[in-house]
């Protein structure tokens, strides 16, 4: 598995490689500033970090889970203490045969070790969205326009706070930048993401 680690980009966490003076940004990041606050991943997707991605998402496989929080938790000094974790929801229909959302094995798993505040659910996924991987980046900004939503509960809960996004893969961010506009659309005061692989 390749591990991710400095130099890279301040904001994403994209790996640079070569070192680079002050907080670099990437170029996307550069020509459009994303909606989370931070981004940080902890391994390379593909090999084994995909094996492991797949055997939590078929077998609920908790000490998989346990695993993936021991290697992300390095990631977590970088953003505030009192940050809540929430995993990135999955569409109800998507639970079928399933009955549960590895994000949300994986965050309560980071919660524990870190002794950090869990919410299973700060957002409610209302769209079911196609898999973005073969579109291109309008594409997918346009697949997930409308596909969260927060009740009035979850608002009171986001407003004035920090809060973590958990997910397993970040692939082109376009999820993860609509859960993260909607947070802050309802008060939320920074937004930051932490996944186990990252698609490079
Ligand atoms: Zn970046």
């Amino acid at each position: 598995m390749r591990f991710l680690s400095a130099p890279w980009c301040h904001c994403c966490g994209l790996p640079f490689e070569h070192e680079v003076p002050g907080e670099p940004l990437c170029g996307a990041c550069l020509a459009a500033p994303p909606r989370f606050d931070l981004l940080r991943s902890a391994v390379a997707y593909g090999g084994l970090s995909t094996e492991l991605v797949l055997k939590l998402k078929y077998s609920r496989a908790l000490g998989t889970a346990r695993m993936m929080a021991g290697h992300m938790a390095r990631l977590l000094p970088d953003m505030p203490d009192d940050a809540l974790l929430t995993p990135v929801p999955l569409h109800w229909t998507r639970l079928f045969g399933r009955t549960y959302n590895q994000s949300v094995l994986i965050g309560q798993a980071l919660a524990s070790r870190l002794d950090r505040p869990f919410h299973p659910a700060l957002l409610t996924r209302c769209k079911r969205t196609p898999p973005l991987r073969a579109m291109g980046a309008k594409a997918r900004a346009r697949a997930v326009q409308g596909a969260f939503a927060m009740t009035d509960r979850q608002k009171a809960l986001a407003a004035g706070r920090a809060i973590i996004l958990v997910d397993d893969v970040h692939t082109s961010g376009a999820t993860t930048s609509a859960c993260a506009s909607l947070l802050k659309r309802n008060g939320a005061r920074w937004v930051g993401v932490v996944t186990w692989a990252r698609v490079l």
